[in-house]
């Protein structure tokens, strides 16, 4: 909950007080002998539970109409004057203000002022509050907004509002509440974002953000950065309907398009770079998107903060027993090779049923770093411009300073552009799990039969966990020079097409595989973590019956990610909002 700082002494000094009006009240409802024998449980909490919500109403309403009198009688200067041009207001008719609070539904009259030069109303008693002049408290968005963004759907969202809180939201207003939410905090990221754009390259390597601790000796400093799926609903038309009703009440909801575009300083950060667009075509760890017009990519970064020691030497350099278990490993190698289609048709219904499949690939024995701290960054921007976003998200948290650092991911290019282009001081580590899965499928193809087959994937992955992945390259071109590459439309599966791709894979992933070197850094090998929060965040986005708008998409992606991100930070959120509140409606609140 939010918000929580009032003086409990206060209170503690009125408990005489509510003890003698506890006992007018049991006496007044039952007689000075108690409830009758009989009388269930049930009837008596719910007795209880109505009185304290009355008594809640009642203090609520009557505090807020005295501090309402008192400003009619005498309004000090600041809260007189407009908060957009600073000039004096002039007075109105008191408002009937209506507010849904966490305690309780309101209702009383709140003092109303108007600008002229602006034209606009201002209430200084929501401004004086820390309430925007919505009908809803800081308290109860935020639960609207955690249901709204956590739960599966905005209908279980409401539901359980209703069940658990007690508040009855409808799944349309959770939908536009936690959408309203999200865009502000879309703001927030925004500026951030442009402000780091806007620092110099020696500002950005060199810095930390003032009031920051960056990692320490013990510490890494790690992204990560994956891909998952949702679908967006086709972009609409707006009806006239709809468009008369835009201009009415002259809000200024951009489009989706133009709420993706980037601003100035991060356009101007992107020219910089003058990237060549690569072909992405034969890019194995690329998710294909499903068959359907409707899916698009999501994309997941994490900024952790992990803890680990430096050895002398790799502390662990015989491969874990997981990976030399044949079960296990077709296991993890299927998991990875399931097609982007097939995880789509999928329903989460189908994963929860399984939580096997929930967990991440592999739990190896290396005592990799342990995670400290994580922050989640989520969107659906191009993957150059979310990459300013993850390295704005690395730079808040102190990453310039950090004495280690790693960048880990699988295979997919545009990924690698990211960190060539944002994280090249970082050292760049492939996922070890997509490693195997390579040398995995080139053990089975270049043997005859398959105990051969698996006889060769032990060597060779013992290789590959060692840092050695150049002797079964080796071993590849030598295959692949004896039994020719595959002619123009061989199909996919022959074995000198797999050969012929995981040598590409390898070749073209081999400085980012000296696996025992990374240990002995303590460095992580497997980039699990980034793989299951891509899972969570799709608990929430991804299924066949879930369509977003562009911008809903957006906004339900940040609350997600800042739900997900250790540090409070939307408990931070509300305390920002609450200091900003202007007592004016901007152009978005109009709920
Ligand atoms: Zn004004």
């Amino acid at each position: 909950m939010v918000l929580q700082s009032q003086t409990v002494a206060e209170v503690d000094s009125c408990r005489f007080l509510l003890q003698g009006q506890a006992k007018n009240l049991a006496d007044r409802l039952f007689g000075p002998n108690g409830p009758p024998l009989g009388t269930p449980f049930d009837q008596l909490e719910r007795i209880a539970l109505d009185v304290s919500a009355q008594l809640r109403k009642l203090l609520l309403d009557l505090l807020l109409a005295r501090q309402a009198d008192a400003m009619h009688r005498d309004l000090p200067d600041y809260l007189r004057r407009c908060p957009t041009c600073a000039c004096d207001t002039t007075p109105e008719e008191p408002a009937v203000r209506s507010l849904h609070c966490h305690a309780a539904s309101l209702e009383w009259l709140e003092p109303h002022r108007y600008c002229g030069r602006c034209r606009k109303a201002f209430f200084p008693q929501s401004k004086s509050l820390g309430i925007d002049v919505g009908h809803y408290s800081a308290s109860l968005l935020d639960l609207i907004t955690y249901a709204g963004a956590n739960k599966l759907s905005f209908r279980e969202a409401s539901l359980d509002l209703d069940k658990l809180g007690g508040h009855r939201v409808h799944e349309k207003q959770v939908e536009r509440l936690s959408k309203r939410i999200g865009l502000e905090r879309l703001a927030e990221r925004r500026q951030e974002v442009e402000h780091f754009a806007t620092l110099t390259l020696t500002q950005r390597k060199d810095t930390t953000p003032a009031g920051v601790e960056p990692p320490g000796e013990d510490q890494v400093a790690v992204v990560m950065a994956d891909a998952g799926m949702l679908q967006l609903r086709d972009v609409a038309v707006p009806s006239p309907k709809e468009k008369a009703g835009t201009q009415q009440t002259g809000t200024q909801e951009p489009g989706p398009q133009e709420e993706n575009k980037t601003s100035g300083p991060v356009e101007a950060l992107l020219q910089e770079e003058k990237e060549k667009e690569e072909d992405d075509d034969d890019d194995d760890d690329q998710d294909k998107p499903p068959s359907g017009r409707h899916w698009r990519e999501d994309k997941v970064g994490l900024v952790l903060t992990m803890t680990s020691k430096v050895s002398a030497t790799d502390p662990c350099p015989e491969i874990p027993d997981t990976f030399l278990d044949p079960e296990r490993v077709a296991k993890i190698v299927r998991g990875l090779k399931k097609s982007a289609a097939l995880q789509a048709e999928e329903q989460t219904a189908a994963a929860a049923a399984d939580p096997a499949a929930q967990e991440a690939p592999a739990k190896i024995t290396y005592d990799g770093p342990e995670l400290a701290k994580r922050q989640v960054v989520a969107s659906r921007q191009s993957w150059p411009v979310f990459g300013v976003m993850l390295a704005c998200a690395a730079w808040m948290a102190g990453f310039a300073k950090a004495p280690r650092r790693a960048f880990v991911a699988d295979g997919a290019r545009a990924i690698w552009r990211v960190w060539q282009s944002r994280f090249s001081s970082y050292v760049p580590i492939l996922d070890f799990i997509h490693a195997m899965s390579y040398v995995y499928a080139a053990a089975k193809a270049v043997a005859a039969v398959p105990a051969a087959g698996w006889k060769l994937y032990a060597e060779w992955i013992q290789w590959t966990w060692q840092g050695k992945v150049g002797l079964v390259i080796e071993q590849l071109q030598h295959w692949q020079s004896e039994h020719g590459q595959p002619e123009k439309g061989e199909g996919a599966t022959t074995n000198r097409s797999v050969v012929a791709k995981s040598l590409g894979y390898l070749q073209n992933n081999q400085e980012k595989m000296k696996y025992a070197e990374y240990r002995q850094q303590g460095l992580p090998l497997v980039s699990s973590l980034v793989e299951s929060m891509v899972k969570q965040i799709s608990r929430r986005v991804k299924g066949t019956e879930k369509f977003w708008t562009d911008e809903g998409a957006e906004a339900i992606l940040q609350l997600r990610a800042d739900y997900l991100s250790d540090g409070e930070v939307m408990e931070r959120f509300w305390q920002r909002r609450q200091t900003a509140a202007t007592g004016q409606r901007s152009y978005r609140t109009h709920s």
